[in-house]
């Protein structure tokens, strides 16, 4: 038996935690049964967001109309584009280990337990009086043979002529925005009538309207069945009548979910218990059913974003070896999708709001006061601002339009340091910055509480 410090399952954002941890001169042992970096550097959010830049040049140059101006793609050198990616992609493991240092020992291998406190990986056992789970999440299994998950798309292979996406969520919006303005023809397959659900009502709308613009998208419509023969789907589509329809695509992308990875922890052997969606269980100290045995990142099914999984180790950390005994607790949580057009939001919906009953005010407000947004000869661009009418806090905020993922991070601060959205109406901003464009919609959130308080 080999006795650790800390042991910890899971080399994706837990690399930083065992790094750290190592440094303080804790002994560690740190399993991974794929590539460090987790899902985020290797197959999610990093190697998807570095062909958004590509996908936004190709829209300004397709959409160049707008400005009065003609052109056309000659060529896209996709063999260099998918080059650069892989390139990026090659790299993550070996630098996620020159991290490491002398005291993590690293594990290759499935880490699984056989009791609350012994940990086995290829046959070896190892114990520790803390162990972390960290073992993320993973796309939910497509239901037909040859069909890719979202893991399967990074490093990018072959680029296929056509792709159909099914799902409505986030990673599905995004890797249909660029594949399709990478040139691939491109169908998203959505089951009901919305896209993005998880956002604000008014987001959603108006994120339907202006990506099916540029998306062929079949709404109520599911996949009945998908054969893959001679390079090529053969796709048999079935709407809410039970009417079908063929359809064929040389490849078929299910991004319907991700779920937990709980199933090769092998919980049998330990007090640990799942959630009803399979999740592991912890109280706000990141503790699980068993005692010593502590669960962060996608692991535990909250957030499933790089950016909390990252604060839930530093956290952990802090807790673990700083003596911080502090409870988890996020002040706010915020998310951006990177699609044409993009979307931040921060805190709750205007609907959440009305069914919790609270005293807020709600007020939206398009971007064009200012002269940079107004230059982007777009219409569609607003803020909405959910505010707690008697604190003038920022309950929530939710904005659609380019670089929303940037512009959200004023509303941040705010949130982060006093939330009272007068310090938005007060401060100074440059003009006719993009940033300008907050300035009246806190102006109107104000405006209407002072209304009401009139009332
Ligand atoms: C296509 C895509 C795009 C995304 N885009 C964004 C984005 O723009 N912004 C954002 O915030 N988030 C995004 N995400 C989500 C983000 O990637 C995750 O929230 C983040 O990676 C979670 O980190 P983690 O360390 O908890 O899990 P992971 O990064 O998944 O790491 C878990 C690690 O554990 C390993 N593992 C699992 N089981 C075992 C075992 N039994 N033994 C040993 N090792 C094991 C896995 O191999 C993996 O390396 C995206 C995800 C996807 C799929």
């Amino acid at each position: 038996m080999k006795i650790y410090d800390l042991i910890i399952i899971g080399g994706g954002r837990a690399s930083s935690l065992a790094a750290k941890a190592g440094k303080l001169g804790k002994r560690v042992a740190l399993i991974e049964k794929s590539k460090l970096g987790g899902t985020c550097a290797n197959r999610g959010c990093v190697p998807s967001k570095l062909l958004v830049g590509y996908a936004d040049v190709l829209r300004s140059i397709k959409e160049s109309q707008r400005h009065y101006i003609k052109s056309t793609i000659n060529h896209i050198d996709i063999a260099k584009i998918f080059k650069e990616n892989n390139e990026y992609i090659a790299g993550v493991d070996e630098g996620y280990k020159a991290m490491l240092n002398e005291n993590v020992e690293l594990f290759r291998g499935i880490g699984s337990f056989v009791s609350d406190s012994i940990v086995e990986v290829n046959g070896v056992k190892l114990t520790a009086p803390k162990i972390v789970i960290a073992t993320g999440a993973k796309p939910k299994e497509p239901p037909f043979k040859d069909a890719w998950s979202s893991d399967d798309i990074f490093p990018l292979k072959k680029i296929p002529s056509s792709i159909t996406i099914v799902g409505a969520g986030l990673i599905a919006c995004e890797l249909a925005n660029v594949f399709d303005a990478l040139g691939v023809k491109t169908k998203l397959l959505v089951r009901g009538e919305t896209l993005l659900s998880n956002e604000d009502e008014d987001i959603s709308k108006v994120f339907k309207q202006e990506f099916s613009k540029k998306i062929d998208i079949e709404f109520n419509t599911t996949i009945k069945d998908a054969i893959y023969s001679d390079s090529f789907f053969d796709i048999t589509l079935e709407d809410k009548a039970g009417k079908t329809k063929k359809h064929t695509s040389e490849a078929l992308l299910y991004a319907i979910g991700r779920e937990s990875n709980a199933k090769t922890l092998n919980l049998q052997n330990t007090h640990i218990t799942l959630d009803k969606r399979g999740f592991i269980k912890r109280d706000k100290f990141f503790q699980t059913d068993a005692k010593g045995v502590y669960v962060a990142g996608d692991a535990a099914g909250e957030y499933m974003l790089q950016h909390a999984a990252s604060f839930e180790m530093n956290h952990l950390y802090k807790y673990l070896f700083e003596d911080k005994k502090e409870p988890l607790k996020f002040k706010y949580m915020p998310h951006s999708v990177f699609t044409d057009p993009e979307i931040a939001s921060v805190g709750i919906s205007e609907k959440e709001a009305k069914d919790k009953g609270l005293d807020a005010v709600v007020s939206k407000t398009d971007w064009l006061a200012s002269a940079k947004a107004e230059s982007m000869k777009l219409k569609y661009p607003f803020t909405k601002f959910i505010v707690d009418r008697k604190t003038y806090e920022i309950l929530g905020c939710h904005m659609i339009g380019p670089q929303s993922s940037t512009m959200i991070h004023q509303v941040l601060s705010v949130m982060h340091i006093d939330n009272d959205i007068r310090h938005l109406k007060e401060m100074l901003y440059i003009h006719p910055a993009l940033s300008e464009s907050l300035l009246p919609a806190a102006i109107n959130a104000v405006k209407e509480i002072r209304k009401l308080s009139e009332d």
